[in-house]
C-alpha cells in the first residue's frame, strides 16, 4: 500500500485525507488547498453576502445541466438505447438473465471492477456483454472506429486504448455526452 495521503488544510489547518480535497486540474497537485468542509462554509458564506449572484449562478447552471440532458435524449438512437439498457437491467434484476461476477473480455472480477452490460445490437435488448468499464470503453472506442471508417471519415482515436492495470484509471470519470453506458 502506498503511504497514507494526507495533506494539511490551507484555511483550517487540519490533517484531513485526500478525498477530503475537491480534485482540481489547475490546483497544485490536482486538488484544491482547502478541504472540502472549508469550501463548503466560504460557499455559504458567499451566498449569504451575494443572494443577487448566488440566484443568478444557480439559474445558469440549471439552464446548461437542462440543455446537456435534452441534447443527450435527442441523440441518434437514444430512445432505443434507453430501451435496451432498461429492459437489460431489469431482466438480470428478476433473474431472466444471468448475472456475472467477471469481465468477459478481460477476465477482471467485479468488485473491485465494475461491469457493465454492453449491448452489442440495441435492437436485442437480452443480448448483452459483461464488460468491466475499460473494457466497455475500449469496444465503443473501437465500435466508433468502425463506424468512422465506415462513413469515410478518419480516425480520430487511432491507437488509442489498451489498459493494463484496473487501479490506474479510477477518478478519470469524464462525463461526456459520447460516454458508452450499454
Ligand atoms: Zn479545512
Ligand atoms: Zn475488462
Ligand atoms: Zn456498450
Amino acid at each position: 500500500m502506498a503511504k497514507a495521503a494526507t495533506r494539511r488544510c490551507t484555511k483550517c489547518g487540519k490533517v484531513k485525507p485526500l478525498t477530503e480535497y475537491q480534485p482540481d486540474e489547475r490546483s497544485l497537485a490536482g486538488r484544491l488547498r482547502r478541504c472540502r468542509a472549508c469550501c463548503a462554509a466560504y460557499l455559504r458564506q458567499w451566498r449569504r453576502d451575494h443572494p443577487e449572484r448566488a440566484r443568478a449562478a444557480y439559474r445558469r447552471s440549471n439552464r446548461r445541466r437542462r440543455a446537456y440532458r435534452l441534447a443527450y435524449r435527442r441523440r441518434p438512437g437514444a430512445r432505443r438505447k434507453h430501451y435496451a439498457r432498461n429492459t437489460a437491467y431489469w431482466a438480470v434484476k428478476t433473474g431472466i438473465l444471468p448475472t456475472r461476477t467477471a469481465c468477459e473480455h478481460c477476465g477482471a472480477t467485479s468488485p473491485p471492477a465494475r461491469l457493465h452490460r454492453h449491448h452489442p445490437d440495441y435492437s436485442d435488448p437480452l443480448r448483452i456483454v459483461w464488460l468491466c468499464t475499460l473494457c466497455h470503453g475500449e469496444e465503443h472506442r473501437r465500435l466508433n472506429d468502425e463506424r468512422r471508417k465506415a462513413e469515410g471519415r478518419s480516425s480520430k482515436r487511432a491507437g488509442a486504448g489498451g489498459h493494463t492495470a484496473h487501479a490506474t484509471r479510477r477518478g478519470d470519470k469524464r462525463r461526456a455526452p459520447g460516454k458508452p453506458r450499454g
